[in-house]
């Protein structure tokens, strides 16, 4: 496998503009496939990017790619353990997620939080060092194969329909069948389609400052103490913090939470809607600063930290293209469009994307067939992923105000992305276990294309319930009591939400799946749950419980 200096005599199969984990990420599939690949980038690797914090769903998804296209290298990313022995010690360690509601000039509120624990029955997750992660995807891109190309600034684009032209501002020109734009939020293609001019579709709104820092204290060591029945499983220090407050939220994702580790960063970044926080304070230090000062424990945390980078400031993050594919091109993960950072949803967005993005475009190369119909799925499952980010992260804004109605988004979100995971997984297990693509296949095959359950109407119906009445609660029509009230009525009465692991019980504000818990809920299963979770939960579980059994992990 060798990688060729960039032709213009050459025809790609594929150009790909923007080499973060996205556009790697297919590139080494495609290029492992035999596909000639164009990879270019208007920076260089290594390089600073957004996106730290791992979910379940997103180490699944990367399993997935990384075993159907025959790329391991990307299980790498999928635990802290591999990370750090392969990658080195720059990596923190996630062992739960963590969010913690403050009112305006008090002591954060011990009864006021909730913790998501990473069962043992799981790896480790990693707070992602991007720099490292995506030098080293782009670096598995380049040794299976494709011609890469950095610090090339696209300055013209050509889509005809016998090919695609890609202009730098050398004056370099590279021709290929088909375009991959994984460039981001300043996508050349949407640019030069105008594919960002109407309206945004969606409805959340917010701004962000956000930057590395040194010196931020733990959040254990800043809180005020806690009674032992307040006190979280797993120390916050050990995981993605999420401080809420009316109207936004901070993240704190130190990357040195572990002794090993060397990294002494932190990453720390503020969201708010501007419908509540109107006037933006200037720079992103003061931003952050003006928030640390209304809430003592978020001050304290920061309190004689200091800016490693510049702080990035985003007056309005979410956006999305009004067309996702076309003849002979696609935008891929955040070109398509943003939501807000709030549950980290656009890595397993994004790599979901890749792995229906790649089978489609490896057929169109053999049938030399690059027409858009071909991948209208990518488009469905893009705007699906977009719609549902949308609804999910305003019902949580709408709910920073009121403990009982966010205790309710928790457990809604936490238990969908626990669905749409273990329906990943089972179908990774069967593929393992026989090599049919069509376990895959069958995954496309679903009514609600991009939801994070896509093939439950219980769940979808739950969701739908918990949307209306965060947007009640938002119009004033609805108290955030009246709210949560009939939200955990609903969640007590589903037989689709497992019993005795916490995501029913409202008191439990630490989902902590103990093998006792798993125990008792999987007897629940056997005779208390619809059929469909009935077999996610036995199947996973059982699996994943034998194979730790043996010395391995399956998440
Ligand atoms: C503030 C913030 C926080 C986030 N937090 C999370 C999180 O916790 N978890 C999560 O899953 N996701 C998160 N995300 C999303 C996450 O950043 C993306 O999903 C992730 O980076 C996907 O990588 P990517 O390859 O699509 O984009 P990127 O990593 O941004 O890569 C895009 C590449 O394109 C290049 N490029 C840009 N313009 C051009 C051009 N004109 N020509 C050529 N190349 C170009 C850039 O140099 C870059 O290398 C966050 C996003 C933001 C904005």
């Amino acid at each position: 496998m060798s990688s060729a200096q960039p032709s213009p005599d050459r025809t790609y199969d594929v150009a790909i503009l923007g080499s973060g984990l996205g556009g790697s990420m297919l590139g080494a599939v495609l290029a492992r496939h035999g596909a000639r690949v164009l990879l270019l980038d208007a920076e260089s690797h290594p390089r600073f990017a957004h996106g730290e914090v791992p979910t379940p769903r997103s180490m699944v998804a990367l399993r997935v790619v990384a075993e159907r296209y025959g790329v391991p290298e990307l299980k790498t990313l999928t635990s802290f353990e591999n990370l750090t022995r392969i990658l080195g010690p720059q990596f923190g360690i996630q062992r739960h997620w963590g969010f913690l509601r403050h009112r305006e000039g008090e002591r954060q509120d011990p009864r006021e939080v909730t913790q998501s624990v990473t069962p043992a029955l799981m790896h480790t997750a990693a707070h992602l060092y991007r720099q490292e992660t995506d030098s080293h995807v782009y670096h598995t891109a380049v040794r299976y194969g494709c011609t890469p190309r950095q610090g090339f600034r696209v300055t013209e684009l050509e889509l005809a329909g016998d090919g695609v032209t890609v202009a730098g501002q050398d004056g370099s020109e590279y021709r290929a069948r088909y375009l991959v734009d994984a460039s981001g939020r300043k996508s050349p293609v949407a640019d030069k389609l105008g594919l960002r001019d109407g309206p945004s579709p969606l409805k959340h709104r917010s701004r962000m400052a956000a930057s590395h820092l040194i010196g931020v204290r733990p959040t254990d060591g800043v809180l005020a103490a806690r009674s032992p029945r307040d006190v979280p499983p797993v120390p916050w220090h050990q995981g993605s913090v999420h401080h809420l407050f009316d109207g936004g939220w901070i993240w704190v994702t130190p990357f040195d939470n572990t002794p090993r580790s060397r990294n002494p960063l932190c990453s720390v970044g503020l969201m708010l809607d501007p419908q509540r926080h109107p006037d933006a304070a200037g720079s992103g230090a003061d931003e952050v600063g003006t928030v640390a000062a209304r809430f003592p424990d978020i001050g304290r945390q920061l309190d004689g930290a200091a800016a490693f980078r510049e702080w990035e400031v985003v007056a309005a993050v979410p956006y999305a293209s009004s067309q996702l594919v076309g003849d002979r091109w696609c935008l891929l993960g955040e070109s398509a469009g943003f939501v807000d950072p709030l549950f980290s949803r656009s890595l397993s967005d994004t790599t979901e994307a890749v792995n229906a993005l790649a089978w489609r475009l490896l057929r169109a190369i053999a049938d030399d067939d690059f027409s858009a119909d071909r991948f209208d799925y990518l488009q469905r499952l893009q705007r699906g992923f977009l719609s549902f980010d949308d609804d999910l992260v305003r019902s949580a804004y709408a709910a920073f105000d009121d403990y009982d109605l966010w205790n309710a988004v928790f457990r809604i979100w936490a238990w969908g992305s626990g669905g749409g995971s273990f329906r990943l997984q089972s179908a990774l297990t069967k593929f393992l276990a026989d090599g049919r693509e069509e376990h895959f296949t069958a995954l496309e095959d679903v009514p609600h294309v991009g939801f994070c359950w896509p093939d439950h109407d219980g769940f979808k119906a739950l969701f739908d319930g918990l949307v209306a009445r965060a947007e009640a609660h938002r119009a004033g029509t609805l108290t955030g009591r009246e709210a949560a009230r009939d939200l955990f009525a609903m969640l007590e009465e589903a037989d689709f939400v497992p019993k005795h692991l916490g995501f029913a019980e409202r008191d439990e504000r630490f989902l902590n799946p103990t093998p006792k818990k798993i125990i008792r809920s999987l007897r629940w299963a056997r005779t208390g749950a619809d059929p469909q979770v009935r077999r996610l939960l036995m199947g996973n579980v059982q699996h994943a419980v034998g194979s730790r059994l043996r010395g391995r992990r399956i998440f």
